[in-house]
């Protein structure tokens, strides 16, 4: 994995002086970070790579997963929806199972940490069994419009964390605890994002049967509903009446998500007639969506909500022209034509990619510009250091910290 040396050429050296002077302020700390999945999402995405890099930086930092069974993740995965603002029916045995596999976990898990850090719903419950210690709760969902009665559900256990965070402004709520504003990043020199030879690209493809003969649309996402993956294909087929092109939508599964299968069924009927799109069950290899990114003319996110899309500022770092929906963390990655295409709905998808396809040196500028802005403001780098800020403000809980 990537030393914190090899980031001096991305970001410059003074980048990396602050973090370790950050850390030095929290010698002795251990942090321990709580999530519901080792693999799979953006969750882990990010603690695979900042749990590392911040160990280096010498500030002892853990990382444990919760347990749960399969009506748990399916409970889960509701709350997950319902918060986003999907209409979802919530029951009264719902809430019941969330709270018998949480006194599991809160018999199970160990909350060593001098810093507990829970991220998402799933954990939330360990808060019960706080003790001397400070405790986080991370959101990564967009919670502008969540259903009432999940929200007020989850707020009896948010009130009694020291601060909350979430990713984009208009994500924070009315709470009476902290709350911080970090967006989430992406690693320049994981497997996912560093720079790839072209063989190693065209050996991806070949091995998934994609020719390069027409241009590749690529959406990478968990199938998910609200990644609207059909949404994509009804662009694809407005864009294909004028530009032969081929779509790949490309995904794996995550451990808490048990809607996935599901989803990939209903995409693959719908995709069935043309052998121009590729429907790709992924394994867990970041190498490979990293090369399917680069392979591709045109990077679509089509979500339907969103809490960030790190997919997006993955295929920007990769100066790729991406169409995105105007929702929840998108709007941070993207300015609208000068860092990506922002849009509201299919046509408007399948439009934004059409201008793209026919205007190469346009799409390459949107793409140079929109690297520039991952450099300037995703970057892990600039992640850990607002952490570490948190974690400081945790023990100067009446200072105003400038992040
Ligand atoms: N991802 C992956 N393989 C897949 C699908 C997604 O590695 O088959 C990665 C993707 O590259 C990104 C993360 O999973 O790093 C998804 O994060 P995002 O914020 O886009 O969405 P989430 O899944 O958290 O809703």
């Amino acid at each position: 994995m990537a030393k914190l040396e090899e980031y001096i050429p991305i970001v410059g050296q003074s980048i990396i002086d602050d973090l370790r002077l950050l850390a030095k302020r929290l010698e002795g700390k251990v942090v321990q970070h709580i999530n519901s999945t080792a693999v799979g999402g953006g969750v882990a995405e990010i603690l695979t790579r900042a749990v590392p890099l911040l160990n280096e930086l010498g500030l002892n930092t853990k990382w444990d997963v919760i347990k749960g069974g399969e009506q748990f993740f399916e409970v889960t995965k509701k709350f997950h929806n319902a918060l986003h603002g999907r209409a979802e029916e919530i029951s009264q045995r719902d809430f019941d199972i969330f709270m018998e596999a949480s006194a599991e976990n809160i018999k199970g898990v160990d909350t060593y940490g001098d810093i507990v850090f829970v991220h998402d719903p799933q954990p939330i419950a360990l808060i019960n069994k706080r003790a001397e210690n400070k405790w986080l709760w991370r959101c990564h969902i967009d919670v502008s419009n969540p259903n009432q009665k999940v929200w007020k559900f989850l707020m009896d256990f948010i009130v009694k964390y020291d601060s909350a965070v979430f990713s984009a402004p208009s994500f924070s709520r009315r709470l009476p605890i902290r709350q911080f504003l970090i967006s989430p990043s992406i690693d320049p020199l994981s497997d996912k994002n560093k720079e790839l030879p072209q063989d190693l690209i065209d050996s991806v493809l070949k091995k998934y049967e994609i020719e390069k003969d027409k241009p590749i649309i690529t959406q990478i996402s968990r199938f998910d509903r609200l990644k609207d993956p059909v949404g994509v294909i009804q662009a694809y087929l407005q864009v294909k009446k004028y530009i032969d092109c081929q779509l790949i939508l490309a995904g794996g599964s995550a451990r808490d998500d048990p809607e996935g299968m599901q989803v990939l069924a209903e995409v693959k009927e719908k995709a069935s007639k043309d052998k121009d799109i590729h429907i790709l069950l992924l394994p867990q290899n970041d190498i490979e969506v990293n090369a399917l990114q680069r392979g591709s003319d045109v990077i679509i996110q089509k979500s339907i909500r969103e809490g960030f899309g790190l997919t997006v500022s993955e295929a920007l770092w990769k100066a790729k022209p991406v169409v995105a929906s105007n929702v929840g963390g998108i709007p941070l990655q993207i300015k609208h034509k000068y860092s990506g295409l922002l849009c509201h709905s299919i046509d408007g998808a399948a439009f934004a990619i059409k201008q793209l396809l026919n205007s190469p040196a346009y799409a390459r500028k949107l793409g140079e510009n929109g690297r520039e802005n991952i450099r300037n403001n995703f970057l892990l780098t600039r992640h850990l250091k607002e952490y570490m800020l948190l974690f400081l403000s945790l023990y100067h809980p009446e200072d105003v910290v400038q992040l």
